[in-house]
């Protein structure tokens, strides 16, 4: 069935304009694969008269049988001055063999005399003439108006003009393109239902996020009675990027009720969004709408109380209908549900009617004053819980350790020790390293390897190191707010901690987060110390425990 919206991508062309972002052929084309297997209309591969390394793509391209999305070579209209036939532009657009082909044109008079600088005839006579051209060559043609809606306001008779000369030599489609992204959804709006009007042919839309509104933008124009859609995954694209389509595809599906991809591939959306991230080697932005880590985070005790009552209290949808997860952050703000539903996941059987819920509480909140997170490190959360609720039995101990580095001329060498106790039996291990904390790893790994030889399967993953403030820095900064908001409820006991602070003469803390993996899951733990080696030994130590906890 034909879906009511199509979805364009251009991630590998306007997208690979972004900042930071360089694709290789091998890149290019394993994205491909997967907006593919996602379920887009068409895939843009890229621009073959602008440069080689596209060109090579769609040589590579030809050869793979795409199941779902049509592939598109993009280019511009004719140079003026030349015959289409001879014009290398073009001809190379003809070359890349691709059943689609978009070219772009002047819509603006601006753009015609200043930048083209050619006669309002000539450069409609190229727009017809290029059309033409690639109709005769078989292909099915987009033709995409630059600069639609500022050329429309400016001079709305010509750009009519533009529009028509594509559609009356054969264009399938015509594309409506914000190009500098500035306008405002009522203007696109009421441009695209212009359009709509004048023309026989498809509309489209093309916007860029300059203002922050282009998703939005898309949408105005869908609304106007435009069916297509070009955008980037997760928004790339040059100066703020363009039409986010991992926002504009679940707003089509859920909010606008529309077909577009299948219904399906939806909730493989988050995954499409991270593998374009991970192929792009580009950090995966938490505050994305739907798809990021952090679009179903509650944080608020208030809020969380009411998610777990009725998730949609707080929810705008169920996060598994677009691949994401709700999270429950443990904080500061954070009341008893939070604490209750990152038990429950931990496996504990917490309800909000437990009474050493109050002390777990208290126990949280106080370790967090001390410069602990919780967020990230649910395996120290379980064994401060498990402490609690008096279920924790200690594995093995660590009786001391040692860690020495030595180096110059720009080598150096870590060597660490570590005795620990399991029962009655004893175990003293040494390990060098590549720094301390890799030697203190392998060494604690080691001493315990003997006794649990289930740890040799367990590896560090990612390592985290943050400065804290020094606690007389932290306390004055939050006196000085409660000053502000006059909370004489707060400033009280801040104060006196803040003397307290002040005559110990606290030096700064170290926070460790660390990361580890069995190879089947994964698990956070976290150590807070004036000492940076201490605090990384607390996290691993945790880590070992929880790791013999889960098994
Ligand atoms: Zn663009």
């Amino acid at each position: 069935m034909k879906p009511q919206v199509e979805i364009y991508d251009t991630t590998l062309r306007d997208g690979s304009q972004g900042e930071g972002i360089n694709f290789s052929v091998a890149d290019k084309l394993r994205i491909a694969e997967k907006l593919d297997a996602f379920g887009v209309h068409y895939i843009e591969g890229g621009w073959p008269g602008s440069n080689p390394k596209d060109i090579e793509f769609f040589a590579q391209a030809k050869k793979k049988k795409f199941k779902n999305a049509r592939l598109a070579a993009f280019g511009s209209t004719r140079k003026k001055g030349v015959s289409v036939e001879h014009d290398d532009q073009v001809r190379l657009l003809i070359e890349a063999e691709t059943p689609v082909v978009t070219i772009f044109g002047k819509t603006s008079m601006l753009h015609v005399k200043e930048v083209l600088r050619c006669t309002p005839e000539e450069n409609l006579a190229m727009i017809a003439d290029t059309v033409k051209f690639l109709k005769d060559h078989g292909k099915f043609v987009i033709y995409d108006c630059e600069h639609c809606f500022d050329g429309y306001k400016l001079d709305p008779e010509y750009a009519v003009a533009t529009w028509q000369a594509a559609e009356k030599a054969g264009a399938d489609f015509i594309v409506l393109c914000d190009t500098n992204g500035g306008c405002l959804p009522a203007e696109v709006a009421e441009i695209t239902k212009v359009a709509v009007g004048k023309l026989n042919c498809k509309v489209g839309i093309h916007t860029h996020d300059d203002i922050g509104l282009g998703a939005a933008n898309a949408l105005a124009a869908l609304d106007a009675g435009a069916i297509h859609v070009q955008g980037t995954i997760n928004g790339y694209g040059e100066r703020t990027g363009n039409c986010n389509l991992t926002s504009v595809i679940p707003c089509i599906a859920l909010k606008l009720k529309k077909t577009c991809v299948p219904a399906k591939s939806l909730p493989k959306l988050k995954e499409l969004s991270q593998f374009v991230d991970e192929i792009a080697n580009s950090r995966h932005n938490p505050r994305q709408p739907w798809v990021g880590s952090s679009a179903f985070a509650h944080k608020g005790g208030a809020h969380v109380n009411a998610v777990q009552k009725l998730t949609s209290s707080y929810e705008h949808i169920d996060p598994a209908i677009v691949g994401n997860q709700r999270t429950v952050l443990i904080s500061d703000l954070a009341g008893r549900s939070n604490i209750v539903i990152k038990a429950q996941e931990l496996g504990f059987k917490l309800t909000n009617e437990t009474p050493e819920l109050k002390p777990i509480l208290n126990r949280v909140k106080e370790l967090e004053h001390e410069g602990y997170e919780f967020e990230a490190a649910e395996g120290s959360l379980a064994l401060r819980i498990q402490e609690i609720l008096g279920k924790r039995k200690l594995p093995f101990i660590v009786k001391s350790y040692r860690v020495s580095s030595e180096g110059g001329g720009g080598k150096s060498k870590c060597v660490a020790k570590v005795k620990v106790t399991v029962g009655k039996k004893e175990s003293e291990q040494e390990a060098e390293g590549d720094g301390p904390v890799n030697a203190l790893d392998t060494a604690l790994r080691r001493a315990l390897a003997k006794f649990f030889p289930h740890l040799n399967g367990v590896t560090l993953t990612d390592y985290k190191v943050r400065i804290l403030d020094s606690k007389s820095k932290v306390v004055a900064k939050e006196a000085l707010r409660a000053v502000k908001q006059r909370d004489d409820f707060i400033l009280e006991p801040l104060m006196r901690d803040f003397n307290r602070a002040a005559s110990e003469g606290t030096a700064a803390k170290t926070r460790v987060l660390i990361q580890s993996t069995d190879g089947k899951r994964e698990w956070g733990t976290v150590g807070v110390s004036e000492n940076i080696i201490e605090a990384s030994l607390q996290a691993l130590v945790d880590s070992m425990e929880y790791a013999l906890l889960k098994k």
